[in-house]
């Protein structure tokens, strides 16, 4: 039942048309798969001499076909069942074609579904979780229900053929097709333990695929450091390990799968030898009939065969959507307010404020901030130090909207950043950390990612400001390409184009995050110079610890274990060190 449900719901996401579509595809192709069927029974009859064996269901069809004007001779008998052969062929073509269609968009859907999940959920949500996790779900687990579904749809079409069949079969001698569905029954019965070994199985392979995941991304992530240590065979032995569990749990399914064929195949090839003694001895059926019911038979038995295993794959595959589904639930449960608000734009025109804020991390027995109150007037600038650990980087996601306090509020101009507003706000920040971003792209392309609309003078003059002028001076100039995450760029440079993509959208206020500091005391001066331009147009917090950085500030703040410990100009904090 659970399994029926999951794929319902599945199909639910599909338009209605698609899915109705397909049902009719699926009753017709098997409607005329019985009825070419029923036709065999007078054209072997026809073949023997007779007329159909005298099957009264086969004095009806051979009625309709003289009432229809059709002569009851081989030659139409043949010609009937050739056009619903290649009729049902046709059928057949567009339901798979169908079925495949709907398979792409309902895995599209999904994946879609879960990235903006994702993307919508609150940033403590997104942190807590693990990267590779997220990616296994987005490009595994959804692969893996994809295939299952595309094994469910077949499961419904064999099904619909199967009662078809059966409904042939029943029509011709019920005794027989009763005894064929009890024991069918009886070797379905039998394999449950399997199927409940399919979904286990199903779990287990999850479970090695996220580990698998993990470890690519990690292992790529720290191959400088692997290297460096000198722990390639360390690290080998680990990913042997990883892709040796993942290899085992799918031996262990196709086992499972090869075993409950080995046993349809021997215990079908019994039955049917079984009915054929049986229908012959016992029943006494005229040959005809018998051979077609046979016929049906033996195509019966790889027929729930197939399904068996369609079924069994559909099962192996439900574990993923069970993941799918618990990431949505929970993403759902940590959305972010959607930034609905219709109150316009954010402007500071007089202070950004935070008042009593505490903010506290899942397992940690301090708060990384505790009852923090600051001011940050508009077009100043404030510099943040201290300590590492003592909450300047927590300090900053709260300015930049990222974070929602557990306790206090950031105001801005006395308007509480809170709900669907921190979204708002979050458009009139530019954030630039330590180590930034960049996308695989050209530069233009990374600066052209936040101003979308920007004139290559525009860009042009974001770089020059920033000190970025080097772009000019590479052969490709702003069409150079950054290698993954910029790594054909040095620290210093990377954070000078990110610098100067922050300041292309016009924030009202600017975060920089360590910033400067992976860069020469030279390309400093510039980038100081750079910000100091900006003094008097823009909020302006540093986080750093630069004594020049410090001393330029209107306004230094010195964080002590989640306290703010001291606030004022350089001189009063630094009480003349
Ligand atoms: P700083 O930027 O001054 O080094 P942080 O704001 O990064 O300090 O961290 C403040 C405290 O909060 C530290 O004790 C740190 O370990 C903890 N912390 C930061 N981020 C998290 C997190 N995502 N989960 C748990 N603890 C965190």
């Amino acid at each position: 039942m659970k399994s029926l449900h999951a794929f319902l719901k599945l199909l639910g996401a599909a338009p209605r048309g698609w899915t109705a579509g397909l049902m009719v595809l699926m009753l017709v192709s098997s409607l005329t798969e019985g009825i070419g069927l029923l036709l065999l029974v007078p054209m072997l009859g026809l073949l023997g001499g007779g007329q159909g064996g005298g099957n009264p269901v086969v004095r009806h069809v051979l009625e309709v076909l003289k009432a229809g004007g059709l002569p009851v001779s081989l030659i139409s008998l043949l010609a009937v069942f050739l056009l619903l052969v290649s009729f049902r062929s046709a059928i057949q073509y567009g339901r798979e074609r169908l079925g495949a269609s709907l398979q792409h968009l309902v895995v599209d859907e999904l994946r879609l579904r879960c990235f903006e999940a994702l993307l919508g959920a609150e940033w403590r949500w997104i942190v807590a979780g693990r990267k590779q996790d997220h990616a296994n779900l987005l490009l595994t687990d959804v692969s893996r229900t994809g295939v299952g579904f595309n094994f469910a749809l077949s499961l419904a079409a064999g099904l619909a053929s199967a009662i078809a069949y059966l409904a042939v079969a029943m029509l011709l001698s019920w005794p027989m097709t009763l005894l064929a569905l009890a024991s069918g029954g009886l070797v379905f019965w039998l394999l449950a333990g399997q199927r409940r070994a399919a979904f286990q199985l199903g779990r287990k392979l999850g479970e090695a695929s996220r580990n698998l995941h993990g470890n690519v991304q990690e292992s790529l992530a720290g191959i400088k450091l692997t290297k460096i240590l000198g722990m390639e065979a360390r690290h080998l032995e680990r990913f042997r390990q990883t892709t040796g569990g993942l290899k085992q749990e799918q031996l262990s399914f196709l086992k499972s799968n090869s075993g409950s064929r080995a046993l349809f195949q021997v215990g079908g090839a019994f039955l049917l030898a079984g009915y054929l003694y049986a229908g012959l001895s016992f029943w006494n059926m005229p040959l005809p009939s018998l051979l077609v019911l046979v016929m049906l038979f033996a195509r019966l038995v790889p027929l729930f065969m197939t399904l068996h295993q369609n079924y069994h794959q559909w099962l192996h595959a439900m574990p993923a959507l069970y993941e799918i589904d618990a990431l949505l639930e929970s993403c759902e449960i940590s959305a972010e307010p959607a930034s609905d608000s219709g109150e316009g734009r954010m402007n500071v025109r007089e202070m950004i404020s935070l008042d009593d804020v505490t903010v506290r991390y899942p397992g940690r027995e301090l708060p990384a901030l505790e009852k923090v109150s600051l001011q940050f007037p508009a077009r100043t600038t404030t510099a943040i130090t201290g300590p590492s650990g003592a909450g300047k980087s927590t300090l900053a996601d709260i300015l930049i909207g990222l974070l929602a306090p557990d306790e206090g509020e950031l105001r801005v101009d006395g308007e509480p950043v809170s709900g669907s507003r921190r979204k708002d706000w979050r458009r009139e920040v530019a954030y630039v950390p330590q180590d930034v971003f960049l996308f695989h792209d050209s530069i233009r392309n990374n600066l052209l990612w936040a101003a979308p609309g920007a004139t290559e003078e525009e860009l042009k003059i974001a770089l020059q400001n920033v000190a970025a002028d080097f772009v000019f001076g590479l052969p490709q100039g702003l069409d150079t390409v950054v290698g993954d995450e910029g790594l054909r760029l040095s620290g210093g440079e990377r954070q000078r184009i990110a610098l100067a993509r922050a300041l292309l959208n016009h924030p009202a206020m600017l975060i920089l995050d360590e910033a400067t500091s992976a860069l020469d005391l030279d390309n400093e001066a510039r980038v100081r110079q750079a910000i100091e331009k900006l003094h008097g147009d823009l909020t302006v917090v540093i986080i750093g610890h630069r004594l020049a950085t410090l001393e330029q500030a209107d306004k230094v703040v010195v964080l002590e274990k989640g306290h703010v410990a001291a606030q004022g100009s350089w001189q009063d904090v630094s009480g003349g060190r």
